[in-house]
C-alpha cells in the first residue's frame, strides 16, 4: 500500500485497535492483574482544541489539534507532535500508548504522550505554520511543561516547530523554559545528536542483530523506505559500516541501484530540495515495489501500515528494522514471524529519538551540555541493553521480538502503577 504526501488513513481507529489488541495479548502472557490492564487500555487525558489560523490570503481556518497523555506513572508525558491530514483522536491515542511502552522499554523516566494537528503542512507557508504552532501551543499551554508533558518533533514537524513552541510557552511563563520541548535547535537548549538519534539508534540495533545472527555488515544489502530524518541517517550510517544500500525512497517514490547507491551524494541532492526520484544514480522504483526488493535489511522509516497481509508474503529480507511507528500490521506480523524474519520492532527500533530527547531534557534541567561522543556513547549503551533484554525475554518466553518488547515495557509501567496504587 503506497503512502501519500497527505499521510495515510491506515492509522486512526485501526491503529488504536491494534495497540489495544497488543496490550491485551501482552497482559495475558504476563498474567497481568486485570484491573491494571483495564487502566492501561485507556488514555489518562485527552485534549482536543480548535486552532484558528489567519491564512496568508486573509481568511481564517480552524484546524483541530490534539494532545493525548496515555500514561504518566513513570514521569512526565513524552512524545512527538505531528502535522498531517490523517491526524485524529484515535491515531494520536494509539501513538501515545506506544510512547508509554517505548519509554518504559528504554528505562527512561517518562510516560507516553502524543499530539498533532489535522492539516496538510506541505501546502502551508512558513508564516501559516508558525501562527498555527503558536496558537496550538497557547491552547495546550496548561497541559504541557517540563514536569508535565514534553513534546518533540514527529511527522512534518522539526527543530523550527519546537523553537516556536518553546518561545510561545516561554512568553506565557515570562522566562525561557527550554525543557518544555525536545528536538529544538542546539543554540536554544537543544542537544547535539538529537536529529541523528533515531536513525543512529536504529543502526546500533541493526549492528547488534547482525552480530547476534553471525552476519558481517560488509556483506549485507539494505533497502530504506523513507528518506526523512530517520531513513536518511539510517542509510548513511549503514553505508558507512559497509552495507550496500540498494534502494531508498521518499513520499514520491524511490531509486534503485543493484550496485549500491551513493548515499552521501543522495543526501546532498535532497538538501537542495530535490525529490529522491530525480537522483540520477539509480532507476526509479515505487514506494510499494521498494518493500519487495530482495535484501538482507529492510528499513521501513516512512509511515504506518506499510507492510500488510497483502504484501507480507512477498517481503524478502532477513532483518526487518522498523524506523517508523506501526509500519507493520498485526496480520503481517504473524506472516513475517512464521517466515522467520528477524524483527527489530518499532518501539525498540525508533527509540533512539526519545532516548536522546531524554538526554536533552536532562541537559536542559542541569544547564550543562554534553558533547557528541558522550551522547553517542550513552545512546549506544542504552540501545544495546534494550536489545539484549528483548532477545533474552523472547528466548525465555518463546514469543516474537515485538511481543517481548511490549511485555518489558508494559510490565515496567504496570509494576510502577501497582506500587503507587489507585487513588483514592
Ligand atoms: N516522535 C518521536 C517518536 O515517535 C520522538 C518522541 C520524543 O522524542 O519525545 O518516538
Amino acid at each position: 500500500m503506497p503512502f501519500s504526501k497527505q499521510g495515510t488513513d491506515t492509522e486512526g481507529r485501526s491503529a488504536l485497535k491494534e495497540a489495544q489488541t497488543q496490550l491485551d495479548r501482552a497482559a495475558e502472557l504476563l498474567s497481568l492483574d486485570p484491573n491494571l490492564a483495564e487502566r492501561l487500555r485507556h488514555a489518562k487525558r485527552s485534549l482536543i482544541v480548535a486552532v484558528p489560523v489567519r491564512m496568508d490570503d486573509g481568511h481564517v481556518t480552524s484546524f483541530t489539534g490534539y494532545r493525548v497523555q496515555h500514561n504518566v506513572t513513570l514521569g512526565p508525558g513524552k512524545g512527538g507532535i505531528r502535522y498531517a491530514p490523517s491526524v485524529n483522536l484515535e491515531e494520536v491515542t494509539a501513538l501515545s500508548m506506544w510512547m508509554t511502552w517505548k519509554c518504559a522499554l528504554m528505562n527512561i523516566p517518562f510516560g507516553g504522550a502524543k499530539g498533532g494537528i489535522c492539516c496538510d503542512a506541505t501546502k502551508m507557508s512558513r508564516g501559516e505554520l508558525q501562527r498555527m504552532t503558536r496558537r496550538f501551543t497557547f491552547e495546550i499551554f496548561n497541559f504541557i511543561g517540563p514536569d508535565k508533558d514534553i513534546p518533540a518533533p514527529d511527522m512534518y514537524t522539526n527543530e523550527q516547530t519546537m523553537a516556536w513552541i518553546m518561545d510561545t510557552y516561554s512568553t506565557q511563563v515570562g522566562h525561557s523554559v527550554p525543557g518544555v520541548v525536545t528536538g529544538k535547535p542546539a543554540v536554544i537548549g537543544g542537544s547535539v545528536g538529537r536529529r541523528e538519534a533515531t536513525g543512529g539508534g536504529l543502526v546500533n540495533l541493526i549492528m547488534s542483530a547482525l552480530e547476534h545472527l553471525g552476519l558481517e555488515p560488509g556483506k549485507m544489502t539494505a533497502v530504506v523506505q523513507g528518506f526523512g530524518n530517520v531513513g536518511s541517517v539510517a542509510a548513511q550510517e549503514l553505508s558507512r559500516r559497509g552495507v550496500r544500500i540498494l534502494a531508498v525512497s521518499d513520499v514520491d517514490g524511490g531509486v534503485y541501484n543493484k550496485a549500491g547507491l551513493d548515499i552521501d551524494a543522495l543526501i546532498h541532492h535532497v538538501e537542495w530540495k530535490q525529490p529522491v526520484t530525480a537522483f540520477s544514480g539509480g532507476e526509479p522504483v515505487t514506494n510499494a515495489a521498494i518493500l519487495e526488493i530482495p535484501c538482507d535489511i529492510l528499513v521501513p522509516a516512512a509511515t504506518s501500515g506499510q507492510i500488510t497481509a497483502e504484501n507480507a508474503p512477498r517481503i524478502d529480507c532477513r532483518i526487518l528494522a522498523e524506523g517508523a511507528n506501526g509500519p507493520t500490521t498485526l496480520e503481517a506480523d504473524r506472516i513475517l514471524e512464521d517466515r522467520g524474519v528477524f524483527l527489530i520492532p518499532d518501539i525498540l527500533g525508533n527509540a533512539g529519538g526519545v532516548t536522546v530527547s531524554y538526554f536533552e531534557w536532562v541537559q536542559d534541567s542541569q544547564q550543562y551540555f554534553w558533547d557528541m561522543s558522550e551522547i553517542q556513547g550513552r545512546l549506544e549503551k542504552i540501545m544495546k541493553r534494550a536489545f539484549a533484554e528483548v532477545m533474552a525475554l523472547s528466548a525465555e518466553k518463546k514469543v516474537g521480538h515485538r511481543m517481548a518488547a511490549l511485555m518489558i515495557g508494559i510490565s515496567r509501567v504496570a509494576e510502577a502503577m501497582r506500587l503507587r496504587g489507585l487513588y483514592p
